[in-house]
């Protein structure tokens, strides 16, 4: 167990997975608590047949200082204990800067994987948190070209920078069920396909601001008339339209729990268009070829937008270019499903195990320890 994996939410487990399982038993999976409930953590590790992982404490629900110092003196005692020779973390999230911490204390090697996403956005501790991994990582894993592109205008390297692709495509690709499976599911919710809105809305910028909030889900509900919206319901998000007093913007829609993957998946490859803030939907859209409206102030995915995605600020843009993407129907999604993905071909995760295979035989500290 030699390579280290820190992961902590439900987009890493889903980015991982296959990385995961390619490495077999030389994946140490170290989950920092992050999200450790259930319906975002749980049932994801059973879902993907992820082996027990070491799991700190005290982190969950914590501000995001005390997560990340929480985090790094736990992950430095397993490091310490372990054979770990080097250490891989995901994306932007506080369990991945508290990963790449870690690593950069023990002088072990680092990889990044989906570095040099940019949104530019200082407000957005997602930005912070990728900024400073990228400055820390020995090897960066750039879903695409703009993602190299950004790290070399940071005067990262070019021989520290890998073009891997996207892992999320490999995971899309290995997790969606069947069409018999999907159209079983659809049925069981009293859904057609290509008849129905899927929404997801868990930023901060779009939950923590009552206006925002108030803003996203009175478009949704005015949709909603029209065409049915599913969401399902992250908890941050409930609790917020609940102390917002705005459950009454809930009613017209189909709010669901939060969904397992597969479930998902089936149901974002039958929507007629998806509405989300996340991050991965944005990349998912582009593999199921359906069209998304991102309700954000700004992306660090730019590559989605143009054929599969418009990004538009909370409030009444929303309506306007969720009827505009439906009006275009069928032949719309016809055209994305034609279309290549631009965050990869489906082997990112086979590419970054053969980094990771080099990097642990050459036991290539950045610094003695
Ligand atoms: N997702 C899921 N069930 C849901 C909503 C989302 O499995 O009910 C998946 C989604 O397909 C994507 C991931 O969760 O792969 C995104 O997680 P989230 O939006 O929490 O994080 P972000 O991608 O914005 O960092």
């Amino acid at each position: 167990r030699s390579v280290a994996v820190v992961l902590g939410t439900r987009p890493e487990l889903v980015k991982l997975t296959e990385l995961i399982r390619l490495l077999g038993p030389a994946a140490h999976v170290v989950h920092t608590g992050q999200h450790y409930d259930e319906e975002l953590s749980g049932r994801f590790l059973a879902e993907f047949g992820i082996p027990e992982p070491t799991r700190l404490t005290g982190v969950g629900g914590q501000p995001r200082a005390v997560q990340i110092s929480a985090a790094l003196g736990q992950l430095d005692a397993v490091f310490r204990a372990g054979p770990t020779r080097a250490v891989v973390v995901q994306g932007d999230t506080n369990a991945a800067l508290a990963g790449a911490l870690a690593a950069n204390a023990r002088a072990l090697p680092l990889v990044h994987v989906e570095a040099g996403l940019r949104s530019h956005d200082r407000n957005m501790p997602e930005e912070h948190n990728r900024v400073l991994i990228d400055r820390l990582a020995d090897v960066l894993c750039a879903a695409t070209p703009q993602n190299r592109d950004n790290l070399r205008a940071e005067g990262v390297p070019a021989d520290r920078i890998a073009v891997t692709g996207n892992t999320v495509v490999e995971a899309v690709h290995r997790q969606l069920p069947s069409a018999s499976a999907r159209l079983a599911q659809l049925a069981r919710r009293g859904l057609t396909a290509d008849g129905f809105v899927l929404a997801t809305v868990h930023r901060p910028e779009n939950t923590d601001d009552p206006a925002a909030l108030r803003a996203v889900l009175g478009e949704l509900a005015a949709l909603a008339a029209e065409t049915p919206v599913v969401l399902p319901l992250h908890p941050r998000t409930r609790a917020r339209a609940e102390a917002a007093g705005l459950t009454d913007l809930l009613a017209p829609l189909r709010v669901t729990r939060p969904l397992g993957y597969r479930d998902f998946l089936a149901l974002a490859r039958h929507a007629a268009l998806l509405v989300s803030d996340s991050g991965g939907v944005q990349e998912e859209v582009t593999v199921l070829g359906r069209p998304l409206v991102v309700v954000r102030n700004s992306t660090e995915r730019p590559e989605a937008l143009g054929d599969f995605a418009t990004l538009v600020a909370p409030g009444p843009a929303l309506g306007r270019a969720a009827r505009e993407r439906l009006a275009r129907g069928a032949a719309d999604r016809a055209r994305l499903a034609a279309l290549p993905s631009p965050f990869g071909d489906g082997r990112a995760s086979h590419r970054i195990a053969g980094l990771l295979t080099g990097l642990v035989a050459e036991r290539t500290a950045p610094y003695a320890a």
